[in-house]
């Protein structure tokens, strides 16, 4: 049974986090959060392999979008809620922590390291908020907070944790090397809502669709996305790997207006089509396609796409002539 649940992106970071508590012999479970807009799935199952340590992966639910619409504490330089996101995620955290019986909740934080949610205020806001006063450790920076109730209790030796602060990481190779971790974790790929060029795609899902899901957001780091009408978007692949991960996503697709759309007479863009697929919007898309493919000369009357709506499967015929001046006409969000 664990003693203590650390919050696991498989990060330097957090890597150190829970070799500091292995080195108290306290057995640790990871917890990686996965949001729609992050990566960090392959690197925490490799970390927690080399660790040593269980993993277990829990996805953030559907009132996620409602928090990305409205964070309490703002947004970051892009579309990043991280303040209301890493209240969030720790309360997940804690939701584990009384499942397994365990008494401490652990993560990789360092005070000062992120302007917008590790200063000390936003660390101790995040300890209120999540319900984990005396019970979320920062084994990293642990020495310059007050000390958790596994401390006080002497279940955690105090003198053996950390008082790092900032950004720079060279202590933080140190340590590991120090820890014994031989494989440096490269750094993350991130999370998508930190860039500003992901931002606009995310603000004109929120302002277009009252209803957005975490599958919307999904659909969010695929291709590019053309906002065609305030009711309609076309989110077009743009290789053979996206196409493929459209296709995925349309089959877990659970909103009956939307259509998937793929070319049938030539070689080019799968395409879905968010909004009320109606006989125009297909046409149109089937025209933004075109406009994306070689295959098909400019000027040529006729190509075939088909259809996926619902139940409903079916091929249609349409005039792409006026393929470029179609995606002229239409707002490639970015
Ligand atoms: S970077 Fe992304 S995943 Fe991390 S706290 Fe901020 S919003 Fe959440």
């Amino acid at each position: 049974m664990p003693g203590a649940i650390a919050l696991f992106s498989g990060g330097l970071d957090s890597t150190l986090a829970v070799r500091i508590l292995q080195r108290q012999d306290i057995p640790v479970e990871g917890l990686n959060v996965r949001t729609p807009f992050d990566s960090s799935g392959k690197p925490a199952a490799r970390a927690a392999r080399e660790l040593g340590i269980p993993l277990t992966i829990r996805s953030v639910g559907e009132d996620y979008v409602e928090l990305l619409r409205n964070p309490h504490f703002g947004y970051g330089k892009g579309a990043n809620p991280c303040l209301d996101c890493h209240i969030y995620m720790t309360r997940m955290a804690r939701q584990l922590m009384e499942e397994r019986n365990a008494w401490v909740v652990v993560s990789g934080e360092v005070l000062g390291q992120r302007p917008m949610s590790q200063k000390r205020q936003d660390l101790d806001l995040v300890c209120r908020r999540s319900g984990l006063e005396g019970r979320l450790l920062r084994p990293l920076s642990a020495r310059w907070l007050e000390p958790t109730i596994p401390e006080q209790e002497g279940l955690i030796n105090r003198e053996r944790l950390y008082s790092f602060t900032g950004r720079k990481r060279n202590g933080l190779i140190a340590l590991a090397a120090e820890l014994g971790i031989s494989h440096i974790p490269a750094p993350s790929p991130g999370c998508a809502l930190t860039e500003t060029t992901f931002a606009p795609r995310l603000r004109d899902l929120l302002q277009t669709n009252p209803k957005a899901t975490l599958w919307d957001c999904g659909l969010l780091r695929i291709g590019r996305h053309y906002r065609v009408s305030p009711l309609h978007k076309v989110v077009l692949g743009r290789n053979a790997e996206e196409n493929d991960r459209i296709r995925s996503l349309w089959t877990r697709e659970t909103v009956v207006q939307n259509a998937l759309i793929e070319p049938e007479s030539f070689v080019g863009p799968h395409a879905i089509l968010c909004g009320p697929a109606t006989e125009e919007v297909i046409r149109l898309t089937g025209s933004l396609m075109v406009s994306y493919t070689r295959q098909v000369p400019p000027n040529r009357q006729e190509v075939l796409v088909r259809v996926h709506h619902g139940q409903m499967r079916q091929v249609i015929q349409i005039d792409a002539s006026d393929a470029a001046q179609v995606r002229q006409m239409c707002h490639l969000i970015r």
